[in-house]
Parts: structure tokens; C-alpha cells; sequence
């Protein structure tokens, strides 16, 4: 069975040495993409077994280690790289304050992170529930 690009639906390869190759293969190499990032719980993906401090204790969406196979072009270009016009930032750090998760000065505590993350999927999942209406 061919692997498919859960998001762009393209064809996806797992040839050695092409990941991120600026190439047709490179942009359609299979790419593991975690719902909610590893280093949220605590571990990092690039120092393997280093242990950072956690934003979440518990995954809030239920869905911790899962994760989905995407191409180069919708992991790495997309997923990774959302735009924010400055118009957006405004609006973002108003909803931010409205909710009381700014923050003047840093403290030990990870709740106003933690909060500005659940803020940004509802964000996400508002957006989409808005503009996919059939
Ligand atoms: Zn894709």
C-alpha cells in the first residue's frame, strides 16, 4: 500500500539520503510529525534521555505520542512555519491578555505557556471549523 501525506495527500518514499532534499524527492519524503511535541512533556528530541522542564504533566487533548506522517513540504514548510501578519500578533497578545496568560515577568511556573498553547489550538481549531462548513 502506498503512504500518502496526511494533510496534501501526496505519495510519500522513505529512500535513504534524500530527506530534505531540494528535489521533488526531498519535498515528498516521509516525515513523523508528533500531535503535541515531545518536548512538552519534557524530553527532547534532539538530546536524547535530557530531561527539560514540562509545559504539560497530562496531554490536555489526549493524544500524547501519537503522531501522523506528513511529506517534507507540509511537516516542514507548513506545520512548522505558521504565518502571523503583524495584525495577527496584535490580535493574539489581546486574547492573551484578555485571558490572563501574559506574563510581566517570567516566573518557575509553566501555567501561562501552557495556557497560551491551548489558546493557539482553539485558535487552530476554530479556523478550521469556520472555513470548513459543508
Ligand atoms: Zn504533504
Amino acid at each position: 500500500m502506498t503512504e500518502r501525506c496526511a494533510i496534501c495527500g501526496c505519495e510519500l518514499h522513505r529512500t535513504q539520503g534524500t530527506y530534505a532534499r531540494p528535489t521533488l524527492e526531498g519535498r515528498s519524503h516521509a516525515s513523523k510529525h508528533h500531535f503535541v511535541a515531545e518536548r512538552f512533556f519534557g524530553r527532547s528530541n534532539n538530546r536524547r534521555g535530557t530531561q527539560r522542564d514540562r509545559v504539560f504533566e497530562e496531554c490536555p487533548w489526549g493524544v500524547e505520542g501519537q503522531t501522523a506522517v506528513f511529506c517534507y513540504d507540509c511537516h516542514e514548510e507548513l506545520l512548522h512555519n505558521p504565518i502571523f501578519l503583524p495584525v495577527d500578533i496584535a490580535r493574539l497578545a489581546d486574547l492573551v491578555k484578555e485571558r490572563r496568560l501574559d506574563e510581566v515577568r517570567k516566573t518557575e511556573s509553566k501555567d501561562k505557556i501552557a495556557g497560551r498553547i491551548k489558546l493557539f489550538h482553539e485558535i487552530i481549531q476554530r479556523g478550521l471549523k469556520e472555513l470548513k462548513k459543508g
